[in-house]
């Protein structure tokens, strides 16, 4: 399956571990790029997210740890940072594009998202690989990328008949 599964875990607070900044650093001496204050600060902003996060929140928290950290910074950062694999961009179909830490986990995570304050959660959905990899077998295609997304009522939604917007 390979990129199939592409594995997100919900992380809260979680340390910058040596194999991402090896990973990362490897990635941009591969490109011909440096390391930069800038680059590092957006790289250890990433482990003060929980869960899926916008460039914009990226951004804040870049800005506390190095204040000349552009919103351009973080716009050209991202992509380094998806194309080496330590986040993963998340398009929920909305106008924010979501991303979250590249975690390897062993089980396909589906997204379901409230309809009305867009929070998302995580779930497993091991399923998604057996379906994916029949459906393709029966092809004779090799499956590239899967998701599966659930618009749902979250909690609040449902109780209260409105959220508030966090996202
Ligand atoms: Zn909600």
């Amino acid at each position: 399956m390979g990129k199939v599964i592409n594995r997100i875990r919900y992380l809260f607070m979680a340390k910058p571990d040596r194999t991402s900044w090896e990973n990362f650093s490897d990635y941009l001496i591969s490109q011909g790029l440096r390391m930069t204050g800038q680059r590092k600060a957006v790289f250890e902003a990433l482990f003060r997210q929980s869960g899926h996060f916008t460039a914009d929140q990226l951004l804040q928290d870049a800005r506390k740890m190095d204040d000349t950290v552009s919103r351009a910074t973080v716009y050209r950062c991202l992509p380094l940072l998806v194309d080496s694999g330590t986040v993963r961009k998340i398009d929920v179909g909305q106008d924010n594009k979501f991303y979250a830490l590249n975690e390897s986990s062993a089980t396909f995570k589906a997204q379901v998202i409230c309809s009305d304050c867009d929070r998302i959660f995580d779930v497993d959905a091991p399923f998604m690989e057996w379906y994916g990899r029949t459906v393709s077998e029966k092809l004779g295609l090799e499956v590239n990328d899967q998701r599966l997304q659930v618009q749902a009522s979250c909690p609040t939604f449902a109780s209260k008949g409105a959220c508030a917007k966090t996202n």
